[in-house]
């Protein structure tokens, strides 16, 4: 799923600063799953937004609602009706930064405001610990690693062989990190696979991620 957090509350009060009157959407997709987009956190969000502009002596209404999701446009239309009727200035988009990108597209002259810092791509470790476990390189290459991924667990996105810095089975870089490389020599040593340690794996193809440019899937046979 992808992870996300709240902006700090300062700096949210500061987004909504010439506005006094704002709608607050909300997802139920991933956001919701690590809480930080989800109904609940939008009640809490706005909750915490109108108490601290009362104090400031500058209230704001703050109209709340949240969609199935915000990273397909046929829910976006859901926003239309509460738009209109509520006279909002401004949309503050709890969702990962896809939400806001796709209500600013559909509503050209209003202000649509991040809510959210959109984290990583992972998932849940233990309740209310989550951790990235793929940075979509587009080209899939675990196989080779015993399920593992070095691209992104791997502070050094070393892929062939660890860099030998690891303490206690921890990563020289980041200490509370378990060393990815040790992890896959340990799950190609129970698979049986040891031997793939010994073949020298070429440079990777950097294309097909983010450094080719912003990626397009198209799927003729799924279009109407
Ligand atoms: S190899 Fe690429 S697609 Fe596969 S898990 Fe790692 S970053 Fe994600
Ligand atoms: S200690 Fe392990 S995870 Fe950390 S940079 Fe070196 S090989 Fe990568």
């Amino acid at each position: 799923m992808i992870v996300a957090e709240h902006k700090p509350l300062k700096e949210l009060l500061a987004l909504v600063e010439g506005f006094d009157r704002i709608l607050m959407v909300g997802c139920k997709g991933c956001v919701s799953v690590c809480n930080a987009g989800g109904q609940k956190e939008v009640a809490i969000l706005a909750a915490a937004l109108r108490i601290a502009r009362k104090r400031a002596g500058r209230p704001i209404a703050i109209e709340e609602l949240t969609l199935d999701r915000q990273c397909e446009p046929e829910f976006i239309e859901w926003l239309e009706e509460p738009v209109k009727k509520g006279g909002c200035q401004a949309v503050v988009s709890l969702a990962c930064s896809i939400g806001p990108q796709y209500i600013a597209e559909a509503y050209p002259t209003l202000p649509v405001l991040p809510g959210l810092n959109t984290t990583f791509m992972g998932g849940t470790v233990t309740h209310g610990v989550w951790a990235e476990y793929c940075s979509s390189c587009g080209n899939c290459g675990i196989a080779n690693f015993g399920g593992l991924c070095p691209v992104t667990r791997c502070a050094k996105q070393l892929l062939n062989g660890p860099c030998g810095g690891s303490v206690d089975g921890f990563c020289e870089i980041s200490p509370e990190t378990p060393c990815v490389w040790e992890l896959i020599y340990e799950r190609l040593k129970n698979l049986g696979q040891l031997d793939r340690l010994e073949a020298i794996l070429a440079p990777k193809d950097w294309s097909t991620s983010l450094s080719g440019g912003p990626r397009k899937i198209v799927r003729e046979d799924l279009i109407l």
